[in-house]
């Protein structure tokens, strides 16, 4: 038996003196560095006395170094186990406690504050964003033993990672994914997206995170194509990488960032071929003001931690914004009635279930929850409510925490959204539910707005006539922005938490 996951990158491997990975200082890595290194990453933790199915539990700093310790950890038998550089050492705590790692690895600048939290790990080893640190010394050590180092054997069903969501409705849970998992979306999306071995990703996303770790790197690994890897979202170096690139993958926040450099013209982006954009709703707006600045459609997926990537836009035909596309080849997609779970017909909202190849093994140590988020037909309960319109297409209509029940009538609030942002003078809204003592709960707009933008009365005013009465907002709050976390998900358990005794 071969190491499923890392065969997927040993048989994209092209030339292997081709460069996988740059960086902005010039640093350069070739296939040939990458089996090197995460080779001596793997026989290293191999002899720090960790064993298969152990995790390795990560906090760094993003570098390319991170790559190679997860393609080590993974080569190694073990679980990768990324997180958030934003945890705090008592968040990490409770992660530490809950996947009990045989390795945790942190950036050294916070070791001494981390130690508390990882007082029960057998080894903790340090690694900076300039890649050096204890990790990297181990693995220095290893020598032969890494050049040498001979993949542990792991089956598609074997755990390879366990990665905690965002927790953006209430607490991560680890959704444990199989080697599966991970090579047949990556395989699905090189086809899918039409990745060779010519493809440049500007990577400039977290690889904490599904995105930037699986979607992106395992997509361009598993094609044999390269990335120019950036600490973080940097518009300008972005901009300036555009005409040695292919592809860029972001969240929202990359396109509207991006949109505001004036540098953002036809001939910049004139040698991309792809921009991606998932992990947060994609403003319709947004998607037409970058087709008018460079004359490329957005490609909008849609995925999660659990599923990986469940739909996308089509490569060659129609990009509409707004919509997430069509499911991927061999995932199963129907929209259902919540309650009862029985399927419904196109255009009708519901609660999105899937299923297939891409699906994880369940939450991690939460047997109790992981039965209750699947059908007895093997389907996953995603917890997003949506659509499937008549041509096809997925449209995500909010998350099922967020749908708001006013008076006995259900609200969604991305349709609330919609019309309030198609304002003049309106940047963005979030509509939410707050306590009510009439209704229950209360639609509530919170808005940024811009020059021009009309004041509580004026949007109540705008919007009577174009939704129902019970749709819309009893009262409209302005901000200077939204709260959002590091992949540009809106937070609206904080703008909740924020404003609950608005109506008591
Ligand atoms: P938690 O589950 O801990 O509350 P989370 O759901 O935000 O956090 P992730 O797995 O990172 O954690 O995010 C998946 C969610 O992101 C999806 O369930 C969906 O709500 C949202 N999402 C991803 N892509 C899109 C998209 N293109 N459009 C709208 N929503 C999206
Ligand atoms: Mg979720």
């Amino acid at each position: 038996m071969t190491n499923h996951l890392f065969s997927l990158v040993r048989d994209g491997v092209p030339d292997p003196a081709k460069t996988v990975i740059e960086t902005p200082e010039g640093r350069r890595y070739s296939y040939a560095d990458l089996i090197a290194r995460s080779g001596a990453y793997a026989a290293a933790l191999r002899a720090a006395g960790v064993e298969t199915g152990d995790r390795v539990a990560v906090q760094v700093e993003k570098s390319p170094e991170v790559i190679f310790l997860y393609l080590g950890a993974v080569r190694a038998g073990a679980v990768f186990l990324p997180l958030n550089t934003a945890y705090t050492p008592a968040e990490i705590g409770y992660f530490l406690n809950d996947a009990e790692p045989a390795v945790f690895v942190c950036d050294p600048g916070r070791r001494d504050a981390l130690a508390e939290a990882a007082a029960g790990v057998r080894r903790i080893w340090t690694l900076d964003g300039a890649g050096g640190g204890s990790a990297a010394e181990a693995a220095d050590r290893a020598g032969d033993a890494g050049s040498a180092f001979a993949d542990v054997p792991r089956g598609p069903e074997d755990l390879a990672a366990i990665l905690y969501t965002s927790g953006t409705t209430g607490r991560s849970k680890g959704a444990m994914l199989t080697h599966d998992n991970l090579a047949s979306n990556a395989r699905t999306l090189v086809d899918f997206w039409r990745f060779t071995a010519d493809d440049v990703l500007i990577h400039a996303l977290p690889v904490f995170h599904t995105h930037g770790l699986f979607v992106a790197t395992n997509t361009v690994l598993a094609s044999g194509g390269s990335m120019l890897f950036l600490p973080r979202l940097d518009p300008k170096l972005i901009l300036s990488l555009m005409p040695r690139a292919s592809v860029l993958m972001g969240v929202p926040t990359f396109y509207t960032r991006l949109l505001k450099e004036p540098g953002l013209t036809p001939e910049a982006a004139g040698g991309m071929r792809l921009f991606v954009s998932g992990s947060a709703p994609l403003l319709a707006e947004t998607h037409r003001a970058w087709q008018a600045r460079t004359g490329h459609a957005i490609l909008e997926r849609y995925g999660m931690t659990e599923t990986n990537m469940s739909t996308s836009n089509p490569y060659a035909g129609d990009r509409v914004a707004g919509t997430v596309g069509f499911p991927l080849p061999g995932v199963s997609l129907r929209v259902v009635d919540p309650e009862t779970g029985a399927a419904l017909g196109p255009d009708a909202v519901g609660m999105i279930e899937v299923k297939g190849p891409n699906v994880f093994l369940g939450y991690w140590r939460m047997p109790e929850k992981t039965a209750a988020e699947f059908r007895a037909d093997g389907f996953f309960i995603t917890g997003d409510l949506g659509k499937v319109d008549d041509r096809g297409y997925v449209h995500i209509v909010g998350r099922g925490k967020d749908l708001i029940i006013s008076g006995g009538f259900n609200v969604y609030p991305k349709e609330v959204e919609t019309e309030i942002d198609a304002l003049p003078g309106v940047v963005e809204s979030a509509v939410i539910g707050l306590s009510h003592p009439d209704f229950g709960e209360a639609v509530t707009a919170v808005v940024v707005g811009g020059p021009g933008c009309p004041d509580e009365a004026g949007v109540q005013a705008a919007l009577e006539g174009r939704l129902a009465r019970f749709k819309c907002p009893k009262r409209v709050l302005f901000v200077s922005e939204l709260p959002r976390n590091t992949m540009g998900k809106v937070q609206k358990n904080l703008l909740r938490d924020a404003h609950a005794e608005l109506y008591r």
